[in-house]
């Protein structure tokens, strides 16, 4: 008995550990099955943009795309090439569930399909407008004359402009422009010189230049300044009396490309008009100090209708004070058509009027003609 009790005892005894091990695997199952279960309740399966997502259920369409890892903006407000003009101030970022457009706040359900696209771009405002389209100036040839063979005219052109970044695109012609064409020349007539005084008129040389002038009897031309000419009317009378040229050298000697138009068209005119003053006819040439020109001065001296005279020969009389020296100079530089660069304003000009006699002499011995410019280039 004793025995088969402890039989029965260590039966027994063995019982409580099995039914425990077997209580703690249905405790883990159900455990495990608890967790599928809740996870499955707290978590969707999702797809953003074709990328299977786990998401928590109270995820939001935001925190979706957030976890997805996709990086979207929304558009930017663009100039009419397509440039930036201000960051995110273009159309919003476009959300889709299950290809309804729907806002960023949405709830998801489990398995929705979820499309998320950049915002598109939005385009300034435009509008038509014509435009002048400029012309080039050709240059060609060798010479001290600017002459305007073809005159050029601005185009027109239809086009879209950016009210904010007037950029314009999609031009239409509506007039084609033409290029002006300018051909420097020199003149080809027969042993012509013509004999120029710059930056006068002054008081003490002109005077003297007139006199050897006409005691010669030969012609020359005065590139006189607005400055000098408005306080020497009567030099100007003087110098049309006795048959020589008056022509236009600005009014302040300022270099004229580096002027804006107005500023060169009021060099040009006012001189002129001081001239015309004392005279009775405006300036036709005009010389630009320097003889800096460029096409802003070329433009502007069609406009006031002058034409550009620069120089051949450019003894530089004003470095020089021997008077000998000046004239050998110029004979041995000298051939017809040349334009002679002299001086009777703007320093001492002493060795120019003395040189002069010899010079002039020189020239009329050699069979040339001292004429003005107006008649170097007369057709
Ligand atoms: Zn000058």
């Amino acid at each position: 008995m004793i025995v088969i009790k402890n039989k029965v005892d260590k039966a027994y005894n063995h019982e409580p550990k099995r039914k425990y091990i077997t209580l703690v695997i249905i405790i883990t199952i159900f455990l495990i099955i608890e967790f599928i279960f809740y996870y499955n309740y707290f978590n969707y399966r999702v797809f953003v943009n074709d990328k299977p997502l786990m998401i928590s259920r109270f995820a939001t369409l935001h925190d979706a795309i957030k976890k997805s890892g996709i990086k979207v903006e929304p558009g930017d407000f663009v100039d009419i090439e397509n440039k930036v003009i201000e960051k995110g101030k273009g159309g919003p970022i476009k959300y889709f569930i299950d290809f309804k457009n729907v806002s960023g706040k949405s709830k998801v359900k489990r398995m929705a399909e979820i499309f998320v696209v950049n915002g598109i771009d939005r385009m300034e405002p435009q509008e038509k407008i014509i435009i002048q389209i400029p012309f080039k100036y050709n240059i060609i040839g060798e010479g001290p004359y600017y002459e305007i063979t073809r005159k050029g005219k601005l185009g027109r052109k239809l086009v879209n402009q950016g009210i904010i970044s007037k950029k314009t695109k999609d031009e239409v012609i509506l007039e084609e422009k033409v290029d002006c064409i300018i051909i420097k020349k020199r003149s080809k007539k027969d042993r012509m010189i013509a004999l120029t005084f710059d930056d006068g008129p002054h008081k003490k040389y002109t005077p003297q230049i007139l006199d050897i002038l006409s005691d010669k009897k030969v012609r020359a031309n005065f590139f006189v300044l607005g400055i000098n000419a408005e306080r020497n009317p009567e030099l100007l009378k003087r110098i049309i009396k006795e048959g020589h040229m008056i022509a236009n050298h600005s009014f302040s000697h300022t270099y004229l490309t580096k002027m804006n138009p107005e500023q060169i068209k009021g060099e040009i005119e006012r001189t002129s008009q001081i001239v015309k003053k004392a005279t009775g006819k405006g300036t036709t040439w005009l010389r630009p100090p320097g003889g800096s020109v460029d096409q802003k001065v070329i433009n502007v001296a069609q406009l006031t209708k002058h034409r550009i005279i620069k120089w051949t020969v450019d003894p530089q009389d004003w470095r020089q004070s021997n008077h000998n020296i000046l004239v050998s100079k110029i004979i041995n530089t000298n051939s017809s058509g040349s334009i002679i660069l002299l001086h009777d304003g703007g320093g001492n000009r002493q060795a120019t009027v003395k040189a002069l006699p010899t010079l002039i002499d020189k020239l009329l011995e050699e069979g040339y003609q001292l004429v003005t410019v107006d008649m170097m280039f007369s057709k």
